[in-house]
């Protein structure tokens, strides 16, 4: 896997590209497309898919940089290394952000991709038939974003590069150094909804690491690992509003969207015993 790591990253940036295109792409059409005598932007089903698909672009790109961060700052001492003894205080930021890179690789790759894709799909919803005709960019779009989640390894493949880090603790660790950021007192309430999914997050992780059964683990791996991710993009997208209030409106709309996936993962890992992976694992297997 870490052979890939450059291309991952480079995965991601082409996913942003695509999410932020089929944004536009989307935006564009809704402005101009007149349905029961309005535009079909300002009917709240389609404002909600582009606001939704705004937040996901921007949230991809604080990710995409976020993790090129990481790297960045692992190969610049990597390379200081070749040419001189680091100090110990060079050591340690040395293991810190090779570490940070190694777990925001897999996680930022596999989300950005998955959100390029779902981006893709919805700009063809909001074009309707005529985003399945040839005609329009959607139609592209929705054809080049769908390798993003397979090339350089598949979705299921970053979930499991990023599950260790589940376990070890080190997304946790980093949501809790975001936490600990002094926010605006404007964000009290978005900050305060990031500390609950974090909660959230923590206990679901807990409960499924206490089974301590492998295939369970493996099971809910890309739940943990999307709960994980929600946390990490609304982080980022506060950092973001927290200087600059232009992404107020995608803050509050991936807060509001994550924290409703997660409490989803939540409640799926509560009421789920080992018992029943034999219910999905019987019954694909046993029937043809
Ligand atoms: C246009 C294109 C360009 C490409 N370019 C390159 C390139 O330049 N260099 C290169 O090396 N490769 C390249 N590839 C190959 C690409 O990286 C692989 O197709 C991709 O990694 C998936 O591997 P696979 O096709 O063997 O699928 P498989 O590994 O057979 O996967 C099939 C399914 O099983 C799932 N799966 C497999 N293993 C696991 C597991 N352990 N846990 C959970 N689920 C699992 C997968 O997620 C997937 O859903 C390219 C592919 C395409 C289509």
């Amino acid at each position: 896997m870490a052979l890939m790591n450059n291309a991952r990253l480079g995965i991601m940036a082409q996913s942003v590209g695509l999410s932020e295109a089929a944004y536009r792409e989307g935006h564009a059409y809704a402005s101009e497309r007149k349905q029961f005598g309005k535009a079909i932007i300002e009917f709240p089903a389609v404002y909600e898919m582009l606001a939704l698909m705004r937040a996901k672009a921007d949230a991809s790109r604080a990710m995409l940089y976020e993790t090129a961060r990481f790297v960045d700052m692992y190969k610049v001492l990597n390379d200081i290394s070749k040419e001189r003894k680091l100090e110990p205080e060079e050591r340690l930021e040395l293991k810190k952000y090779g570490k940070l890179a190694d777990a925001f690789t897999p996680i930022g790759k596999g989300m950005t991709s998955e959100y390029a894709n779902q981006n893709a799909y919805d700009a063809v919803q909001i074009h309707g038939g005529s985003g399945f005709m040839k005609d329009y960019t959607c139609e592209r779009l929705y054809r080049d974003a769908r390798i993003t989640n397979i090339y350089e390894g598949t979705t299921q493949l970053q979930v499991v590069a990023a599950i260790r880090h589940i376990t070890t603790g080190t997304y946790l660790a980093q949501i809790r150094e975001y936490e600990d950021i002094d926010y605006k007192p404007e964000l009290f309430i978005l900050h305060q909804r990031l500390m609950d999914m974090t909660d959230r997050y923590e206990v679901a992780v807990q409960r499924v690491t206490d089974a301590k059964d492998n295939e369970l683990l493996d099971f809910q791996a890309r739940r943990l690992v999307e709960a994980a991710a929600h946390c990490i993009f609304g982080y980022l997208l506060l950092q973001d509003t927290n200087k600059d209030d232009r992404f107020r409106h995608s803050a509050e709309v991936y807060i509001t969207y994550g924290q409703a996936e997660v409490n989803k993962i939540y409640d799926y890992i509560t009421y789920f015993d080992l018992e029943k992976l034999a219910y999905f694992k019987g019954y694909v297997t046993l029937n043809p």
